[in-house]
């Protein structure tokens, strides 16, 4: 599929890798809808380059389901790029030294992560079987979703954060069985260290050991790495159902 001239709904999409997404598709031709929680910092994003900014929550149905429907009335269709960005990263252990439980934590984090990219997935299918076909595949659209290398090499105080990303990973496949039906791809992007909102507060001397422990490049990814590698998603038809490491060979250590 080519980006230009595509509908995008990219959440997460007011910081980080969701607004170098955005700023990427927005770049290479497709009317990009920036679907945030923060509605100023969605507006902010969409606002260099004449998107359509949508505030909502991931984790609330009605509100995706809202967004969608903004989406169609003010871009003309359903998206035919969906790509999930929107989440977080706190971490915790299961029992801390005081004797206090992560229980809270676990939970959001599922709920932000796993079933706010699930929430976003289902709309987007349900919407996008409803488009005309583009091309002789029989493609009509992809769902982009992002993990995280913590899905396979989770560290201590990481068991929220690599259980919500690993039910992402495990969602890609039997997604893209179900809806190859309707020409719809699902892929996930599991990245390594990004330079992010999320990583922004790291002290140096932890970014620097991280830097050194990617074997090439030795430094912590960026966001417009991200956006190419979803381009290519995009425009590759045979990639679908797959996970996909974005992390120049890092493999996190235990803590
Ligand atoms: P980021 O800069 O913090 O961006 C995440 C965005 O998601 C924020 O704008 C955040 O809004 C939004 N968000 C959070 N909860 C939401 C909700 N319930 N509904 C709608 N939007 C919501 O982080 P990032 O680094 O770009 O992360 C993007 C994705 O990549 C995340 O899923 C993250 O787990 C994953 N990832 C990142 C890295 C990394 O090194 N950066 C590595 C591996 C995986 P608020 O700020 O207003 O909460």
């Amino acid at each position: 599929m080519d980006v230009a001239s595509q509908i995008a709904l990219v959440t997460g999409g007011g910081s980080g890798l969701g607004a170098a997404t955005a700023r990427h598709l927005a770049r290479k031709g497709a009317k990009v809808a920036v679907v945030d929680l923060d509605k100023a910092r969605a507006e902010g994003v969409a606002g260099e380059f004449g998107g359509l900014a949508v505030a909502a929550d991931v984790t609330d149905r009605n509100s995706v389901e809202a967004a969608f429907g903004i989406v169609a009335r003010e871009l003309g269709g359903a998206p035919r790029i969906v790509v999930n960005c929107a989440g977080i990263g706190n971490a915790a252990r299961i029992v801390d030294r005081d004797g206090n439980l992560s229980l809270d934590l676990f939970e959001r984090i599922i709920q932000v992560n796993l079933l706010g990219t699930y929430i976003v997935l289902s709309f987007a299918a349900r919407a996008m079987a409803k488009l005309d076909v583009l091309n002789e595949d029989g493609e009509r659209g992809v769902v982009i979703n992002t993990a995280s290398v913590a899905w396979e090499d989770g560290q201590i105080g990481q068991t929220a954060y690599a259980a919500s990303k690993g039910g992402i990973a495990s969602i890609t496949l039997p997604a893209a069985r179900e809806l190859a039906r309707d020409g719809i791809r699902v892929a996930t992007i599991a990245p390594g260290l990004f330079e992010t909102g999320m990583t922004a507060g790291l002290r140096d001397d932890i970014r620097a050991t991280l830097s050194a422990s990617v074997p090439f490049p030795q430094r912590l990814g960026l966001p417009q790495e991200y956006a190419q590698l979803a381009e290519s998603i995009v425009t590759n038809p045979m990639i679908n159902g797959t996970v996909i490491r974005l992390d120049g060979a890092i493999r996190l250590p235990p803590r």
